[in-house]
């Protein structure tokens, strides 16, 4: 099997509301899509979001698109171990982009098997419980908005948090009292606490029953400060960028649960991998998102699907677009669930991919005789 077509787009795509964390706010998901199609005609679609967060932009995966698109045509989808490696060897950064690239060729060999993605990695489980974000905002917003998505039946709450331990323990207890005991709740400071604030923060609520704080600072020993002392388990999200340094950092003690995202480690090949590298250090995972459409939100449910030591999910922001233009998973009362076709599951509007950039295998002529 040879893929004998590369699309990729870069997309802006609106979110319904501004989004805010510690770190800033969020009005766009930004969006590479890239669409193969195989010499015998299947396709498969993969997605990722080029951001400061991921040291990519626009213009470098524009750059490293072109540059995979043409090495990989006219190679075998199925090759995704070969094709990681490929990419590696163009490009150390640039997850994102490598993500949309692998995820596709995981969608090709899904489709290829006839299974949908998590049957052919092992399928551990057939549904996983998301939790929905509580945005940065005034007290009495966020209470209503915790209260709001409890009213739509989602069980697990994420709540982002602020440098403030006064006000990050007030909104939490709030949030706790209005929503009831039987809801999960996770908080969010994306590094912005330090760490005698981080400490006195998980002791003031170490009664609400937190699953974890994720990220309350920055830094892998700093993360391993708060971790030895806290009540509460801490999770790594920033702190964990990429393969090669994942395996300090579990050994540094720096969390006890560990946040996986695609777009930032670069796709399903490379997330397997760190699953089964925290499984080795007795951390559970989690895996997460940035502002993403269903295409990469379902490669991330297939990977949690497939895999026993990924226990958590955080892949919500799908429904935060002003418009999706793929389709296939499945919500229910805070629950995802692929759609049960080969594959990722997922279909994309062609529109997507109208202005896109385009490189096709062509075949050396046969030798004449
Ligand atoms: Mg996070």
């Amino acid at each position: 099997m040879k893929i004998q077509t590369i699309e990729y787009v870069y997309r802006k795509l609106p979110l319904e509301h501004a989004f805010a964390t510690a770190v800033g706010g969020v009005s766009n998901a930004t969006c590479l899509f890239v669409r193969l199609t195989t010499e015998c005609g299947l396709v498969g679609y993969g997605c990722g979001c080029p951001t400061s967060l991921t040291g990519e932009s626009a213009e470098t995966a524009a750059f490293f698109s072109e540059r995979f698109a043409r090495e990989i045509a006219g190679k075998s989808p199925l090759r995704t171990e070969m094709l990681t490696s490929l990419y590696g060897g163009i490009t150390y950064g640039n997850p994102a982009v490598k993500a949309a690239f692998d995820c596709a060729c995981w969608d090709i060999v899904g489709k290829h098997a006839g299974l949908p993605l998590y049957e052919l990695m092992g399928f551990d489980k057939p549904k996983i419980t998301t939790s929905i974000t509580v945005g940065l905002g005034p007290e009495e917003r966020m209470v209503g908005e915790a209260a709001f998505w409890v009213k739509k039946k989602f069980q697990s709450l994420k709540i982002k948090l602020g440098a403030d331990p006064a006000a990050n323990a007030s909104v939490v207890s709030a949030i706790r009292d209005k929503v009831g005991k039987d809801v999960a709740l996770r908080v969010d400071a994306n590094g912005a606490m330090t760490v005698s604030d981080a400490l006195a923060f998980a002791h003031e609520v170490a009664n609400l029953d937190l699953e974890f704080i994720e990220q309350p600072v920055t830094g892998a020993a700093e993360m391993a400060a708060v971790a030895k002392e806290s009540p509460v388990r801490i999770a790594a999200d920033e702190t964990i960028t990429d393969l090669s340094s994942f395996a300090p950092v579990l050994a540094a003690g720096a969390m006890h649960v560990a946040t996986l995202k695609l777009t930032k480690v670069g796709g399903i090949t490379t997330g397997r991998k760190m699953a089964d590298v925290a499984q080795a250090y007795a951390v559970p995972c989690m895996v997460g998102c940035m502002s993403e459409t269903q295409v990469s939100i379902a490669a991330s449910v297939h990977l949690a699907l497939a895999h026993a030591n990924i226990v958590y999910a955080d892949l919500d922001t799908f429904m935060f677009l002003h418009s999706d233009p793929s389709s296939g998973l499945k919500m229910k009362k805070g629950t995802l669930q692929p759609s049960g076709e080969p594959g990722l599951g997922i279909s994309v509007s062609d529109t997507v991919f109208a202005h896109a950039k385009s490189v096709s295998f062509k075949r050396p002529p046969s030798p004449g005789r």
